[in-house]
Parts: C-alpha cells; sequence; structure tokens
C-alpha cells in the first residue's frame, strides 16, 4: 500500500437532494438493500455547502489542478428548487476561487423547465437527462409514488433542451435498457431530438441478483444483441452527430486509446460521492450489492478528500486491475471490459472477485465493434493502397 500511487478526486457526484418524485422500480437508491437515505437530510445544507467548497479548494490547490467537475444528483437535484439551486453554486464558486469549477445536472426532467434552462445558460452548467425512451418504454419502471405516469412533463423537457436555447448547455440522454423495449425503437424515439449523446445502461444486477433474461444462464447475450442492433444502426449513420460513450468508448479502447468513463477499461476511478449531509461515499451504485457496500466512514466536517485514499474500497477501485478475478486478469478482453462495471461483478461468496455478471455480452459486444472497426479500417488501407502505393505499416491489434 505505501507503494500506491494515487490519481486525485477530479470530480465529485453531490447528492444534493436526498429525496425522489419519481419511483423507479430499479432505482439503485431507494428499491434495495441499502435504507440509509432515511437518514440524510432532504438537502445540503449551507453550512455543508460551504464546508464542501473549502475541501474542494483543498484538494485541487494541493494537487496543482486547473479545474473540478461537480456533477449535481440526487433524488431529483431539482427538488431543492431554482434559488437553491443558486445558493449551491454561488456558495460553492466563492469558496472554490482557485480554479475552475464546472456544474453539470443529472435530473429526470419532471421539474425542469425555463426559468432553470435561463439559469443553467447564465452559468453554464450542463444538463444530462434520465429517460427510457418514448411513453410505453419509459412508463415501465419510471412512474411517480403514486404509480402515475409523469412523461408528459419529460417530453416538455426534451423538447425544451433540444431547442436551440436549450442545446447550449444540453449534454444527452441517459436511458437503462430493459429487453422488453425496441432497441431500434427506441433509438429512433430519442434521434428524432437530436440529443448531442446517448447513452444505454445495462441495469444494476449482479451473480445475486441475476439480470432478466440472463437467469437461466449467464451465457445467454440477450443485452449484447440489444446494444448491438443500436450500434448497427449508429455506426453506419452518416453524417452522425448522436455521441454513444460506451460505442465510442470501446472503439477507443481497441485502438489504445483510453476509455473516458468508470464502466469500462483499467483506468483508476477518480471521484467520490458527498451524500447530503457531507459524507463521503464511494460510487453509489453499489448500494444494489449489500447494505453498506459505498459508506467508507469519512464526512467532509471530519475527513479531507486524501483521506478516502486510505479506505481499502477507494484503493480497489484505484488500483483496478490488481484487484479483478484471476479469470479478468487473463482474459483477452481484459483492457477494453476492465472485468466489468464493479457492482455487475458482486456476489455474496466472491464478493467483487467475479467477472461481470454481463461478461458473455461484453465479449461479444467487443468482438462484434473490433471486427466492424477492422473491416473499415481494412477498406481505408485499400482504397489509399489503391490511391498512393502500399502503406508503410500494417494496422495491427493486440489479441
Ligand atoms: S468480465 Fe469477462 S470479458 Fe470482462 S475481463 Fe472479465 S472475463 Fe474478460
Amino acid at each position: 500500500m505505501s507503494e500506491f500511487t494515487l490519481v486525485p478526486l477530479s470530480s465529485l457526484v453531490c447528492k444534493i437532494v436526498s429525496r425522489c418524485n419519481l419511483n423507479c422500480d430499479y432505482c439503485y437508491m431507494y428499491q434495495h438493500a441499502d435504507i440509509s437515505w432515511q437518514l440524510q437530510p432532504f438537502k445540503m445544507s449551507e453550512t455543508t455547502i460551504i464546508q464542501l467548497g473549502k475541501r474542494i479548494y483543498e484538494h485541487t490547490k494541493k494537487y496543482k489542478l486547473s479545474k473540478f467537475s461537480l456533477i449535481l444528483h440526487g433524488g431529483e437535484p431539482l427538488l431543492g428548487g431554482l434559488d437553491y439551486l443558486k445558493k449551491f453554486q454561488d456558495i460553492i464558486i466563492n469558496n472554490v476561487s482557485n480554479i475552475k469549477v464546472e456544474f453539470g445536472i443529472q435530473t429526470n426532467g419532471i421539474l425542469f423547465n425555463d426559468q432553470i434552462l435561463d439559469f443553467c445558460i447564465s452559468k453554464n452548467i450542463t444538463i444530462g437527462l434520465s429517460t427510457d425512451g418514448d411513453k410505453k418504454a419509459n412508463d415501465l419502471h419510471r412512474l411517480d409514488h403514486q404509480g402515475k405516469s409523469l412523461f408528459q412533463n419529460l417530453e416538455n423537457t426534451i423538447k425544451l433542451l433540444s431547442s436551440e436555447k436549450g442545446r447550449k448547455v444540453w449534454t444527452g440522454l441517459l436511458c437503462v435498457i430493459d429487453l422488453k423495449n425496441d432497441p431500434e425503437a427506441i433509438y429512433s424515439y430519442f434521434s428524432q431530438y437530436n440529443p448531442p449523446a446517448m447513452d444505454f445502461l445495462l441495469p444494476l444486477n449482479h451473480y445475486d441478483l441475476r439480470p432478466i433474461g440472463k437467469k437461466e444462464s449467464l451465457d445467454a447475450t440477450p443485452y449484447a444483441d440489444w446494444l448491438l442492433k443500436v450500434f448497427q444502426i449508429w455506426y453506419y449513420q452518416k453524417p452522425q452527430t448522436i455521441r454513444i460513450r460506451k460505442f465510442e468508448d470501446i472503439i477507443s479502447m481497441i485502438l489504445g486509446l483510453q476509455g473516458s468513463s468508470e464502466e469500462w477499461g483499467l483506468q483508476a476511478v477518480d471521484f467520490a460521492v458527498i451524500e447530503t449531509n457531507g459524507d463521503i461515499e464511494a460510487v453509489d451504485c453499489l448500494k444494489v450489492t449489500y447494505p453498506t457496500a459505498t459508506k467508507l466512514g469519512m464526512n467532509i466536517f471530519s475527513h479531507s478528500f486524501d483521506d478516502i485514499f486510505q479506505s481499502k474500497k477507494i484503493i480497489e477501485r484505484q488500483k483496478k486491475w490488481q484487484h479483478l478475478s484471476k479469470t479478468c486478469q487473463e482474459c483477452r478482453f481484459v483492457k477494453v471490459c476492465g472485468g466489468g462495471y464493479i457492482p455487475h461483478r458482486y456476489s455474496r461468496k466472491n464478493k467483487f472477485q467475479n467477472p461481470s455478471v454481463y461478461c458473455s455480452d461484453i465479449k461479444k459486444i467487443i468482438t462484434t465493434i473490433q471486427k466492424t472497426v477492422i473491416q473499415d479500417l481494412q477498406l481505408i488501407k485499400h482504397k489509399k493502397c489503391k490511391e498512393s502505393g502500399p502503406m508503410d505499416k500494417p494496422i495491427s491489434f493486440e489479441g
């Protein structure tokens, strides 16, 4: 542990509000074994926000960081209202005077409106929207606490964000895959709004909470088949204005570059989560594994961000490869896959020392994308050779 070189935090997921106006049945915050949210204050107090600003200042100064990102999350971050949002941003900016702080909001879109958009544009705060598709797809899981659909509010928000004004701060759409939904229809529904990006998340399941479609056999690949249908449309669409991070990451890593998310690849995880009471925690989706999985026993009033590097849970996320199962360490896909997203690797028996419960899907996705990219590169090479004679070096890929 003494040889360990930490990667400083470059961003925080801030739970500014700890409740939600939706009651999504797959929610990792409110539908699983960890019910610690019930003890959290509804929203982050002014004193906690000031302390958060001081900790960010301390950390960014020590590591000479030039920028730092805050993703405002919940629950639903907009439940605090516009004035609260303004106050939060103001306090942070006043306390972190040494660097540029980038703010982003991840919202379910139910409370979003013109005034919030104007504020976000004026402060350059970006907006990501969570939705699962058209009304039928979205309402499969994303209803309110009375079981009522709020899809109309959501669709109004998509329209607002896809307007000329909204595009100034809109970062894209985030969708959780449900095998019951038609991938082509979901992609086509989202595409009509021409979002800057969309991403499709594998459901937060693991070995003791098997994913739908993989309960009988983990060799089945229904999630790869679903995602690859989207890939086949997206990849060949020209010009392509929509980014799909999952596919772009896989292509980048196949080409030897680094991925941009903690879900894929072997790069160190460089963010933490701050709860409304100031607790510093590990990535929140771990709540689907066991009740205290995210707990570090630290709070911004008593601990600096440096202190979290004493925590075994954080060290394991930074020294990612050393803490993978032997199967993953020896796997030829590991540089791209990274052993799978951490909650997907969990079982009570082996903790996180398993390949992803989506391993067979991941292998099929990577293989198919790799084949497609290689074919394309060979075509380019062939075209180039015809134009100007043979290229100097053949393009090669590691297995
Ligand atoms: S999860 Fe599967 S594909 Fe990924 S590294 Fe492990 S064994 Fe390989």
